[in-house]
Protein backbone atom coordinates (compact mmCIF):
# COMPACT_ATOMS: atom_id res chain seq x y z
CA UNK A 1 0.00 0.00 0.00
CA UNK A 2 1.20 2.94 -0.83
CA UNK A 3 -0.22 5.20 1.33
CA UNK A 4 -3.61 6.45 3.04
CA UNK A 5 -5.45 9.53 2.49
CA UNK A 6 -8.44 10.97 4.18
CA UNK A 7 -10.96 13.03 1.61
CA UNK A 8 -12.93 15.39 3.35
CA UNK A 9 -15.90 16.50 1.37
CA UNK A 10 -19.73 17.26 2.10
CA UNK A 11 -20.46 16.68 -1.11
CA UNK A 12 -20.40 12.61 -1.33
CA UNK A 13 -19.93 12.96 -5.53
CA UNK A 14 -16.55 14.36 -5.03
CA UNK A 15 -15.35 12.40 -2.18
CA UNK A 16 -16.75 9.49 -4.95
CA UNK A 17 -14.66 10.93 -7.79
CA UNK A 18 -11.86 11.64 -5.98
CA UNK A 19 -11.61 8.17 -4.35
CA UNK A 20 -11.91 6.31 -7.51
CA UNK A 21 -8.89 8.67 -8.75
CA UNK A 22 -6.81 7.98 -5.53
CA UNK A 23 -7.44 4.22 -5.63
CA UNK A 24 -6.68 3.74 -8.53
CA UNK A 25 -2.93 4.97 -7.63
CA UNK A 26 -3.32 2.42 -5.51
CA UNK A 27 -3.82 4.61 -1.67
CA UNK A 28 -6.23 3.59 0.79
CA UNK A 29 -8.87 6.13 1.00
CA UNK A 30 -10.95 7.18 4.36
CA UNK A 31 -14.04 9.42 3.62
CA UNK A 32 -15.13 11.77 5.98
CA UNK A 33 -18.22 14.58 5.95
CA UNK A 34 -17.12 16.80 7.91
CA UNK A 35 -15.11 18.09 10.82
CA UNK A 36 -17.08 16.63 13.60
CA UNK A 37 -15.67 13.43 15.14
CA UNK A 38 -12.34 14.03 12.66
CA UNK A 39 -9.87 14.13 15.01
CA UNK A 40 -11.07 10.70 16.40
CA UNK A 41 -10.87 9.17 12.62
CA UNK A 42 -7.38 10.87 12.23
CA UNK A 43 -5.72 9.32 14.99
CA UNK A 44 -7.09 6.25 13.97
CA UNK A 45 -6.26 6.23 10.36
CA UNK A 46 -3.10 7.89 10.76
CA UNK A 47 -2.95 9.33 7.26
CA UNK A 48 -0.32 10.03 5.01
CA UNK A 49 -2.27 13.29 3.45
CA UNK A 50 -5.41 14.92 3.97
CA UNK A 51 -7.39 16.24 1.20
CA UNK A 52 -10.05 18.64 2.36
CA UNK A 53 -12.91 20.82 0.32
CA UNK A 54 -12.32 24.23 1.38
CA UNK A 55 -15.14 24.87 3.19
CA UNK A 56 -16.86 22.19 5.13
CA UNK A 57 -20.42 22.13 6.91
CA UNK A 58 -18.85 22.91 10.26
CA UNK A 59 -15.66 25.40 9.58
CA UNK A 60 -13.20 25.23 6.60
CA UNK A 61 -10.26 23.63 5.82
CA UNK A 62 -8.03 26.46 8.15
CA UNK A 63 -10.02 24.72 11.11
CA UNK A 64 -9.07 21.44 9.66
CA UNK A 65 -5.31 22.67 9.54
CA UNK A 66 -6.00 24.48 13.36
CA UNK A 67 -7.02 20.94 14.36
CA UNK A 68 -3.95 18.70 12.91
CA UNK A 69 -1.70 21.15 14.05
CA UNK A 70 -3.08 21.00 17.50
CA UNK A 71 -2.62 17.35 17.41
CA UNK A 72 1.29 16.08 18.45
CA UNK A 73 0.98 12.80 16.51
CA UNK A 74 -1.41 14.29 13.49
CA UNK A 75 0.92 17.50 13.23
CA UNK A 76 3.33 16.38 10.09
CA UNK A 77 0.28 15.43 8.05
CA UNK A 78 0.42 17.30 4.88
CA UNK A 79 -2.74 19.00 3.59
CA UNK A 80 -4.33 19.30 0.46
CA UNK A 81 -7.33 22.15 0.56
CA UNK A 82 -9.72 21.81 -2.97
CA UNK A 83 -11.44 25.53 -3.88
CA UNK A 84 -14.50 25.88 -5.65
CA UNK A 85 -12.91 28.41 -7.69
CA UNK A 86 -9.50 30.04 -8.30
CA UNK A 87 -10.31 33.00 -5.19
CA UNK A 88 -6.34 34.72 -4.86
CA UNK A 89 -7.08 36.07 -1.72
CA UNK A 90 -8.48 32.85 -0.26
CA UNK A 91 -5.52 30.78 -1.88
CA UNK A 92 -2.81 33.22 -0.30
CA UNK A 93 -4.41 33.06 3.26
CA UNK A 94 -4.67 29.59 2.97
CA UNK A 95 -1.18 28.99 2.32
CA UNK A 96 -0.20 31.65 4.97
CA UNK A 97 -2.00 29.59 7.66
CA UNK A 98 0.51 26.71 6.69
CA UNK A 99 -2.08 24.78 4.44
CA UNK A 100 0.73 22.53 1.83
CA UNK A 101 -1.38 23.63 -0.99
CA UNK A 102 -4.67 24.71 -2.72
CA UNK A 103 -6.30 23.22 -5.80
CA UNK A 104 -9.17 24.39 -7.74
CA UNK A 105 -12.04 22.47 -9.33
CA UNK A 106 -11.97 20.48 -11.88
CA UNK A 107 -9.17 18.98 -10.64
CA UNK A 108 -5.91 18.70 -12.88
CA UNK A 109 -5.43 14.76 -12.09
CA UNK A 110 -2.11 14.85 -13.28
CA UNK A 111 -1.24 17.86 -11.10
CA UNK A 112 -2.98 16.22 -8.11
CA UNK A 113 -1.50 12.95 -8.35
CA UNK A 114 2.27 14.82 -8.73
CA UNK A 115 1.74 16.77 -5.63
CA UNK A 116 0.44 13.96 -3.55
CA UNK A 117 3.75 12.33 -4.13
CA UNK A 118 6.30 15.70 -3.75
CA UNK A 119 4.49 16.30 -0.18
CA UNK A 120 4.30 12.23 1.11
CA UNK A 121 7.91 11.66 -0.19
CA UNK A 122 8.85 14.96 1.63
CA UNK A 123 7.08 14.00 4.73
CA UNK A 124 8.83 10.29 4.55
CA UNK A 125 12.26 11.92 4.51
CA UNK A 126 11.03 13.85 7.57
CA UNK A 127 10.23 10.93 9.03
CA UNK A 128 13.35 8.98 7.86
CA UNK A 129 15.71 11.97 9.19
CA UNK A 130 13.70 12.03 12.82
CA UNK A 131 14.02 8.15 13.40
CA UNK A 132 17.85 8.66 12.50
CA UNK A 133 18.81 11.74 14.62
CA UNK A 134 16.28 14.27 14.33
CA UNK A 135 13.83 15.46 17.56
CA UNK A 136 11.18 13.58 19.26
CA UNK A 137 7.67 14.46 18.01
CA UNK A 138 6.70 16.08 20.90
CA UNK A 139 9.70 18.18 20.87
CA UNK A 140 8.27 19.92 17.65
CA UNK A 141 5.23 21.53 19.12
CA UNK A 142 5.89 25.21 18.94
CA UNK A 143 5.89 26.31 22.55
CA UNK A 144 7.38 23.15 24.20
CA UNK A 145 11.12 23.27 24.86
CA UNK A 146 12.30 21.97 21.85
CA UNK A 147 15.10 19.73 20.87
CA UNK A 148 16.18 22.36 18.34
CA UNK A 149 17.95 24.44 21.07
CA UNK A 150 20.73 25.50 19.09
CA UNK A 151 18.71 26.41 15.49
CA UNK A 152 19.71 29.58 14.59
CA UNK A 153 18.14 32.83 17.06
CA UNK A 154 14.59 33.69 15.11
CA UNK A 155 13.86 30.53 13.83
CA UNK A 156 10.61 29.20 14.74
CA UNK A 157 10.40 25.87 14.26
CA UNK A 158 7.07 24.14 12.50
CA UNK A 159 5.37 21.49 13.72
CA UNK A 160 3.80 20.42 10.27
CA UNK A 161 5.17 19.95 6.97
CA UNK A 162 4.67 23.11 6.03
CA UNK A 163 4.58 26.65 8.62
CA UNK A 164 1.69 29.07 8.58
CA UNK A 165 2.97 32.61 8.73
CA UNK A 166 5.80 32.61 11.80
CA UNK A 167 9.15 34.67 11.41
CA UNK A 168 11.95 32.90 9.47
CA UNK A 169 15.48 34.42 9.60
CA UNK A 170 16.55 36.23 6.55
CA UNK A 171 17.71 33.56 4.26
CA UNK A 172 20.08 32.98 0.63
CA UNK A 173 17.51 33.46 -2.05
CA UNK A 174 18.58 32.47 -5.55
CA UNK A 175 16.20 33.49 -8.84
CA UNK A 176 17.05 31.29 -11.69
CA UNK A 177 15.76 32.58 -15.02
CA UNK A 178 16.46 32.20 -18.53
CA UNK A 179 17.12 35.93 -19.00
CA UNK A 180 18.13 38.80 -17.56
CA UNK A 181 14.70 40.55 -17.94
CA UNK A 182 12.57 38.48 -16.17
CA UNK A 183 15.13 38.13 -13.46
CA UNK A 184 15.41 42.00 -12.82
CA UNK A 185 11.44 41.95 -13.13
CA UNK A 186 11.02 39.00 -10.43
CA UNK A 187 13.62 40.79 -7.81
CA UNK A 188 12.35 44.03 -8.29
CA UNK A 189 8.84 42.12 -6.99
CA UNK A 190 9.63 39.92 -4.55
CA UNK A 191 12.37 42.89 -2.77
CA UNK A 192 10.18 44.98 -1.07
CA UNK A 193 7.89 42.35 0.71
CA UNK A 194 11.13 39.84 2.37
CA UNK A 195 13.88 40.62 4.07
CA UNK A 196 16.03 37.54 2.46
CA UNK A 197 19.19 38.03 0.55
CA UNK A 198 17.68 38.11 -2.86
CA UNK A 199 20.87 36.82 -5.57
CA UNK A 200 20.24 36.62 -9.55
CA UNK A 201 21.02 33.91 -11.89
CA UNK A 202 20.90 33.11 -15.50
CA UNK A 203 20.68 29.76 -17.20
CA UNK A 204 23.73 30.24 -18.98
CA UNK A 205 26.28 30.84 -16.31
CA UNK A 206 23.88 28.97 -14.14
CA UNK A 207 27.09 27.19 -12.19
CA UNK A 208 27.29 30.60 -10.27
CA UNK A 209 24.44 29.47 -8.29
CA UNK A 210 26.58 26.61 -6.57
CA UNK A 211 29.35 29.38 -5.46
CA UNK A 212 29.18 31.04 -1.95
CA UNK A 213 26.81 31.67 -0.57
CA UNK A 214 25.21 28.45 -0.65
CA UNK A 215 21.21 29.20 -1.30
CA UNK A 216 18.64 28.03 0.69
CA UNK A 217 16.11 28.30 -1.72
CA UNK A 218 16.28 28.09 -5.51
CA UNK A 219 13.72 29.83 -7.28
CA UNK A 220 13.98 27.95 -10.41
CA UNK A 221 12.19 29.85 -13.74
CA UNK A 222 10.66 26.60 -16.16
CA UNK A 223 10.15 29.03 -19.58
CA UNK A 224 7.72 27.55 -21.92
CA UNK A 225 10.00 28.45 -25.07
CA UNK A 226 12.69 26.44 -22.89
CA UNK A 227 11.21 23.73 -20.58
CA UNK A 228 14.11 21.09 -21.25
CA UNK A 229 16.69 23.38 -20.27
CA UNK A 230 14.82 24.22 -16.90
CA UNK A 231 13.98 21.00 -16.24
CA UNK A 232 17.93 19.99 -17.33
CA UNK A 233 18.57 22.51 -14.80
CA UNK A 234 16.40 21.51 -11.76
CA UNK A 235 17.90 18.25 -12.08
CA UNK A 236 21.34 19.14 -11.98
CA UNK A 237 20.63 21.41 -8.77
CA UNK A 238 19.45 18.37 -7.24
CA UNK A 239 22.65 16.50 -7.92
CA UNK A 240 25.03 18.68 -6.88
CA UNK A 241 26.57 19.16 -3.77
CA UNK A 242 26.18 23.13 -3.26
CA UNK A 243 22.81 23.13 -3.83
CA UNK A 244 21.30 19.45 -2.93
CA UNK A 245 19.90 20.30 0.18
CA UNK A 246 18.60 23.65 -1.01
CA UNK A 247 14.95 23.49 -2.02
CA UNK A 248 13.54 24.12 -5.51
CA UNK A 249 10.89 25.87 -6.45
CA UNK A 250 10.08 25.96 -9.74
CA UNK A 251 8.04 28.76 -11.12
CA UNK A 252 6.49 27.86 -14.70
CA UNK A 253 6.42 31.10 -16.97
CA UNK A 254 2.73 30.57 -17.69
CA UNK A 255 -0.26 28.41 -16.07
CA UNK A 256 1.01 24.71 -17.44
CA UNK A 257 -0.50 21.91 -15.11
CA UNK A 258 1.59 19.37 -17.04
CA UNK A 259 5.02 21.21 -16.51
CA UNK A 260 4.40 21.60 -12.87
CA UNK A 261 3.53 18.46 -12.35
CA UNK A 262 6.97 17.37 -14.30
CA UNK A 263 8.65 19.61 -12.24
CA UNK A 264 7.31 17.90 -9.03
CA UNK A 265 8.09 14.49 -10.46
CA UNK A 266 11.41 15.39 -10.78
CA UNK A 267 12.04 16.50 -7.39
CA UNK A 268 10.63 20.03 -6.98
CA UNK A 269 9.85 21.10 -3.49
CA UNK A 270 7.67 23.12 -4.80
CA UNK A 271 5.77 25.05 -8.07
CA UNK A 272 3.85 28.21 -8.25
CA UNK A 273 1.63 26.25 -11.00
CA UNK A 274 0.13 29.39 -11.87
CA UNK A 275 2.96 31.31 -12.67
CA UNK A 276 5.04 33.87 -10.94
CA UNK A 277 3.12 35.82 -8.23
CA UNK A 278 5.43 37.54 -5.33
CA UNK A 279 3.12 37.51 -2.19
CA UNK A 280 2.53 33.59 -3.34
CA UNK A 281 6.08 33.19 -3.96
CA UNK A 282 7.25 34.57 -0.75
CA UNK A 283 4.64 32.33 1.27
CA UNK A 284 5.84 29.30 -0.43
CA UNK A 285 9.69 30.48 0.15
CA UNK A 286 9.03 30.72 3.83
CA UNK A 287 8.00 27.73 4.26
CA UNK A 288 10.78 26.02 2.09
CA UNK A 289 13.19 27.87 5.05
CA UNK A 290 11.10 26.77 8.10
CA UNK A 291 11.57 22.61 6.31
CA UNK A 292 14.89 23.02 5.21
CA UNK A 293 16.24 24.58 8.78
CA UNK A 294 14.38 21.84 10.55
CA UNK A 295 15.63 19.30 8.04
CA UNK A 296 19.36 20.60 8.18
CA UNK A 297 19.25 20.16 12.10
CA UNK A 298 17.96 16.91 11.77
CA UNK A 299 20.83 16.08 9.36
CA UNK A 300 23.41 17.74 11.99
CA UNK A 301 22.16 15.56 14.75
CA UNK A 302 22.16 12.66 13.00
CA UNK A 303 26.04 12.96 12.00
CA UNK A 304 26.84 14.53 15.22
CA UNK A 305 25.00 10.79 16.38
CA UNK A 306 27.31 9.20 13.87
CA UNK A 307 30.42 10.91 15.47
CA UNK A 308 29.47 10.47 18.96
CA UNK A 309 28.89 6.49 18.15
CA UNK A 310 32.55 6.20 16.92
CA UNK A 311 33.97 8.67 19.93
CA UNK A 312 35.11 7.55 23.64
CA UNK A 313 33.10 10.72 25.30
CA UNK A 314 35.49 10.96 28.08
CA UNK A 315 38.95 11.32 25.93
CA UNK A 316 37.17 12.36 22.69
CA UNK A 317 39.59 9.61 20.98
CA UNK A 318 38.17 7.08 18.64
CA UNK A 319 36.41 4.25 20.19
CA UNK A 320 37.51 0.28 19.47
CA UNK A 321 34.32 0.56 17.30
CA UNK A 322 36.38 2.67 14.96
CA UNK A 323 39.35 1.67 15.11
CA UNK A 324 38.92 -2.02 14.42
CA UNK A 325 37.68 -1.53 10.78
CA UNK A 326 40.53 1.22 10.35
CA UNK A 327 42.92 -0.86 10.97
CA UNK A 328 41.57 -3.93 8.68
CA UNK A 329 41.61 -0.97 5.67
CA UNK A 330 44.60 0.21 6.58
CA UNK A 331 45.84 -3.78 5.94
CA UNK A 332 44.57 -4.03 3.01
CA UNK A 333 46.15 -0.80 1.73
CA UNK A 334 49.35 -1.10 2.72
CA UNK A 335 49.15 -4.95 1.43
CA UNK A 336 47.99 -3.42 -1.94
CA UNK A 337 50.13 -0.59 -2.11
CA UNK A 338 53.53 -2.63 -0.65
CA UNK A 339 54.77 -1.23 2.19
CA UNK A 340 54.65 -1.97 5.78
CA UNK A 341 52.23 -0.37 8.61
CA UNK A 342 52.43 -0.74 12.55
CA UNK A 343 49.93 -1.29 15.35
CA UNK A 344 51.06 -0.01 19.11
CA UNK A 345 49.05 -1.70 21.91
CA UNK A 346 49.66 0.87 24.70
CA UNK A 347 48.34 0.61 28.70
CA UNK A 348 49.00 2.75 31.24
CA UNK A 349 51.41 1.21 34.08
CA UNK A 350 49.68 0.20 37.78
CA UNK A 351 46.80 2.70 36.94
CA UNK A 352 44.82 1.08 39.62
CA UNK A 353 46.71 2.30 42.21
CA UNK A 354 46.36 5.76 40.75
CA UNK A 355 42.89 5.63 41.23
CA UNK A 356 43.15 3.60 44.64
CA UNK A 357 45.79 6.48 46.21
CA UNK A 358 44.10 9.83 44.28
CA UNK A 359 40.39 8.34 43.32
CA UNK A 360 38.62 7.40 40.40
CA UNK A 361 37.93 10.90 39.56
CA UNK A 362 41.88 11.74 39.63
CA UNK A 363 41.82 8.26 36.75
CA UNK A 364 39.82 10.22 35.02
CA UNK A 365 41.37 12.96 34.49
CA UNK A 366 45.29 11.54 34.56
CA UNK A 367 42.99 8.82 31.22
CA UNK A 368 42.14 12.37 29.67
CA UNK A 369 45.29 14.10 29.53
CA UNK A 370 46.95 10.64 28.72
CA UNK A 371 44.77 10.99 25.48
CA UNK A 372 45.91 14.55 24.99
CA UNK A 373 49.51 13.85 25.20
CA UNK A 374 49.50 10.47 22.98
CA UNK A 375 47.38 12.27 20.03
CA UNK A 376 49.65 15.43 20.34
CA UNK A 377 52.73 13.67 20.08
CA UNK A 378 51.04 11.47 17.22
CA UNK A 379 51.29 12.33 13.71
CA UNK A 380 47.96 13.62 12.31
CA UNK A 381 48.09 10.48 9.84
CA UNK A 382 48.19 8.22 12.91
CA UNK A 383 45.09 6.72 14.58
CA UNK A 384 44.93 6.95 18.44
CA UNK A 385 42.02 5.29 19.58
CA UNK A 386 41.17 4.59 23.53
CA UNK A 387 40.36 0.89 23.19
CA UNK A 388 39.55 0.01 26.69
CA UNK A 389 39.74 1.19 30.27
CA UNK A 390 43.23 2.52 30.31
CA UNK A 391 44.12 0.99 27.10
CA UNK A 392 44.85 2.74 23.95
CA UNK A 393 45.90 1.57 20.33
CA UNK A 394 47.90 3.99 17.76
CA UNK A 395 48.34 2.61 14.19
CA UNK A 396 50.81 4.04 11.87
CA UNK A 397 49.97 3.41 8.58
CA UNK A 398 53.23 3.63 7.07
CA UNK A 399 55.66 2.90 9.58
CA UNK A 400 58.59 0.34 9.24
CA UNK A 401 60.13 -1.26 12.34
CA UNK A 402 62.84 2.22 12.78
CA UNK A 403 59.61 4.55 12.69
CA UNK A 404 57.68 2.46 14.89
CA UNK A 405 60.26 2.16 17.81
CA UNK A 406 61.40 6.04 17.35
CA UNK A 407 57.23 6.83 17.63
CA UNK A 408 56.92 5.15 20.70
CA UNK A 409 59.68 6.13 22.31
CA UNK A 410 58.16 9.50 21.66
CA UNK A 411 54.92 8.61 22.94
CA UNK A 412 56.39 6.57 26.31
CA UNK A 413 57.87 9.82 27.02
CA UNK A 414 55.29 12.32 26.48
CA UNK A 415 54.02 10.18 29.76
CA UNK A 416 57.03 10.05 31.41
CA UNK A 417 58.45 13.25 31.16
CA UNK A 418 56.25 15.87 32.88
CA UNK A 419 54.23 14.78 35.72
CA UNK A 420 50.25 15.02 35.62
CA UNK A 421 48.59 17.74 37.67
CA UNK A 422 45.29 16.86 38.65
CA UNK A 423 43.42 19.84 40.33
CA UNK A 424 42.71 19.28 43.85
CA UNK A 425 45.62 17.26 44.33
CA UNK A 426 48.47 19.03 45.39
CA UNK A 427 51.34 16.49 44.09
CA UNK A 428 51.95 15.93 40.90
CA UNK A 429 51.51 12.26 39.86
CA UNK A 430 54.04 10.32 38.20
CA UNK A 431 52.32 8.34 35.24
CA UNK A 432 54.26 5.81 32.97
CA UNK A 433 53.20 3.43 30.03
CA UNK A 434 54.07 0.14 28.34
CA UNK A 435 53.24 -0.29 24.77
CA UNK A 436 53.66 -3.35 22.11
CA UNK A 437 54.67 -3.22 19.16
CA UNK A 438 53.87 -5.44 16.05
CA UNK A 439 55.08 -3.88 12.58
CA UNK A 440 53.46 -5.98 9.33
CA UNK A 441 55.96 -7.59 7.02
CA UNK A 442 55.96 -5.40 4.09
CA UNK A 443 54.49 -8.18 0.94
CA UNK A 444 56.22 -9.92 -1.19
CA UNK A 445 55.29 -8.16 -4.23
CA UNK A 446 52.00 -5.51 -4.35
CA UNK A 447 50.44 -7.51 -7.21
CA UNK A 448 51.02 -11.12 -5.29
CA UNK A 449 47.40 -12.52 -5.63
CA UNK A 450 47.63 -14.06 -2.09
CA UNK A 451 48.14 -10.48 -0.51
CA UNK A 452 44.70 -9.57 -0.49
CA UNK A 453 43.68 -12.97 1.67
CA UNK A 454 46.90 -12.15 3.97
CA UNK A 455 45.58 -8.27 4.03
CA UNK A 456 42.22 -9.32 5.74
CA UNK A 457 43.96 -11.30 8.67
CA UNK A 458 47.11 -8.86 9.30
CA UNK A 459 45.31 -7.03 11.51
CA UNK A 460 43.88 -9.75 13.64
CA UNK A 461 47.64 -11.08 13.83
CA UNK A 462 49.16 -7.81 14.57
CA UNK A 463 46.94 -7.25 17.56
CA UNK A 464 47.43 -10.68 19.03
CA UNK A 465 51.48 -9.67 18.23
CA UNK A 466 51.10 -6.44 19.93
CA UNK A 467 49.50 -7.81 22.97
CA UNK A 468 52.18 -9.99 23.30
CA UNK A 469 54.49 -7.32 22.85
CA UNK A 470 52.95 -5.44 25.46
CA UNK A 471 53.17 -8.43 27.61
CA UNK A 472 57.07 -8.24 27.82
CA UNK A 473 57.15 -4.75 27.87
CA UNK A 474 55.34 -4.95 31.46
CA UNK A 475 57.37 -8.12 32.33
CA UNK A 476 60.73 -6.36 31.96
CA UNK A 477 59.63 -3.48 34.46
CA UNK A 478 57.05 -1.36 32.92
CA UNK A 479 57.58 2.17 30.65
CA UNK A 480 59.37 0.64 27.97
CA UNK A 481 58.30 -0.49 24.63
CA UNK A 482 58.85 -3.63 23.07
CA UNK A 483 58.75 -5.09 19.49
CA UNK A 484 57.70 -8.26 18.36
CA UNK A 485 59.60 -8.76 14.96
CA UNK A 486 57.43 -10.02 11.95
CA UNK A 487 58.37 -14.02 10.86
CA UNK A 488 60.40 -13.73 7.90
P1 LIG B 1 49.31 -2.74 34.76
O1 LIG B 1 50.53 -1.90 34.87
O2 LIG B 1 49.63 -4.20 34.86
O3 LIG B 1 48.52 -2.44 33.55
O4 LIG B 1 48.42 -2.43 36.04
P2 LIG B 1 47.08 -1.63 36.09
O5 LIG B 1 46.77 -1.29 37.50
O6 LIG B 1 47.16 -0.46 35.16
O7 LIG B 1 46.07 -2.65 35.47
P3 LIG B 1 44.77 -3.29 36.03
O8 LIG B 1 44.19 -4.02 34.85
O9 LIG B 1 45.04 -4.09 37.26
O10 LIG B 1 43.86 -2.07 36.43
C1 LIG B 1 43.34 -1.19 35.51
C2 LIG B 1 42.52 -0.20 36.25
O11 LIG B 1 42.01 0.80 35.40
C3 LIG B 1 41.34 -0.84 36.94
C4 LIG B 1 40.17 0.06 36.57
O12 LIG B 1 39.39 0.39 37.68
C5 LIG B 1 40.82 1.27 36.02
N1 LIG B 1 39.97 1.92 35.03
C6 LIG B 1 39.46 1.40 33.92
N2 LIG B 1 38.71 2.33 33.28
C7 LIG B 1 38.76 3.46 34.01
C8 LIG B 1 38.19 4.74 33.86
O13 LIG B 1 37.48 5.07 32.91
N3 LIG B 1 38.45 5.67 34.82
C9 LIG B 1 39.25 5.36 35.90
N4 LIG B 1 39.48 6.31 36.79
N5 LIG B 1 39.76 4.14 36.06
C10 LIG B 1 39.55 3.20 35.15
MG1 LIG C 1 44.95 -2.75 31.13
MG1 LIG D 1 47.39 -0.86 33.08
Amino acid sequence: MQGTIVIIDAISTNRIMLKVQLSSAWYHVVQADGLTGLADLLRRTRPDLIISAMDLPDGTALDLHALVAGDTGLAATPIIAIAPQNDHAARLKALAAGIDEVLVQPLDDMLLQARIRSLIRTRSLIDDLRLQGGPRVPDLVPGLPTGLAEAAAGFTMPARVTAPMVPVAPGNIAIVTDNPATNAVWRARLKGLTPHHLQGHQFANAQTVMAAPEPDVIVLELPQSHEGAGLRLLADLLARRATRHAAIICVPNSASPALAAEALDRGAQDVLQNGFCGPELILRINTQLHLKARMDQMRSNMRDGLRAALRDPMTGLFNRRYAMPWLSRTARCSSDQGHSFAVMLADLDHFKQINDQFGHPAGDIVLVETARRLKAASSSDDMVARIGGEEFMIVLPQAGQNAAMLAADRLCRTINATPFSVPGISQPITVTISIGIAVSPPPASPLDPSIGEFGDHISDLLITQADRALYQAKGAGRNQFTLIRPAA
